[in-house]
């Protein structure tokens, strides 16, 4: 079913949720955006991204393209419905309750989770940089999840792709807001130099949220030092592609 392009989540699968991490590798972009590129606002060609959008859809059976947002590394959220399009609106989670809609996150380094209570029927794509995670961007959508009829005794959680503790050096600024974020995050800060693991601290408030350790799964490549598997801003800067990281609840059969 999958190929070396698209990694699927396991874990959602086994409860019968789409739920697929993209790699930079299957598209159709040049360099520096080689190959499967999704950022809207590079200088790709628009035409190269719809048709990675088209190749995802056709190779991960999703029937449309997912609904994305403006990522601005803050909680806001939205729910989608329907087909997919890029929405103006600013939000780093986008939750769906509608079988067959998909949304996702658009991601280089920071993190991806995709949540799925497979009991209510609600999916969710959160986009967790440092920023994101300092302000519990993933706690925030399991709240929205739960106000809307979600348990977090059924919520699974899979993290995607990121920039590794291996790679990822930051500031004090980030250091201090990260340790503050969750009770022990400041056991995965690293000094000398700072460094910081955000699977590990995103980890933590999926737990503090109430969520189980068996319903959480990581990905743990790290998108830095993976520069065949994946785009990373840290390490190409501006001229970095976008991975994208999809969920949604099939419709019946
Ligand atoms: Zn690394």
């Amino acid at each position: 079913m999958s190929d070396c392009s698209i990694i699927p989540s396991q874990l959602l699968a086994e409860h019968g949720i789409q739920a697929f991490f993209t790699t930079r590798k299957g598209g159709v972009s040049p360099p520096p955006y080689d190959s499967f590129n999704f950022a809207p606002d590079a200088e790709d060609d628009p035409e190269h991204i719809h048709t990675n959008l088209r190749r995802l859809v056709a190779r991960t059976g999703l029937l449309a393209p997912p609904h994305q947002a403006r990522q601005v590394h803050q909680c806001a959220s939205i729910w989608c419905s329907g087909s997919g399009s890029l929405h103006n609106s600013e939000a780093d989670i986008l939750l769906s309750s509608v079988a067959n809609t998909s949304v996702a996150v658009r991601t280089a380094d920071c993190l991806p989770i995709l949540l799925a209570d497979p009991v209510a029927g609600i999916v969710a794509a959160v986009h967790a940089g440092w920023r994101g995670t300092a302000a519990g961007v993933v706690t925030a959508a399991i709240h929205e999840m739960v106000e809307h009829g979600g348990n977090t005794a059924h919520i699974l959680a899979s993290l995607g792709p990121c920039i590794g503790p291996c790679c990822f050096t930051i500031g004090e600024e980030a250091a201090i807001a990260l340790a503050s974020s969750v009770d022990g995050a400041h056991h995965h800060i690293q000094p000398h130099p700072l460094q910081a693991d955000l699977v590990a601290i995103n980890h933590l408030q999926l737990m503090a949220s109430g969520i189980t350790e068996q319903h959480i799964e990581h990905c743990s490549q790290c998108t830095a030092c993976n520069p065949e598997h994946f785009f990373s801003y840290r390490r190409d800067g501006h001229h970095s592609g976008r991975q994208l990281a999809v969920v949604a609840i099939p419709s019946a059969t």
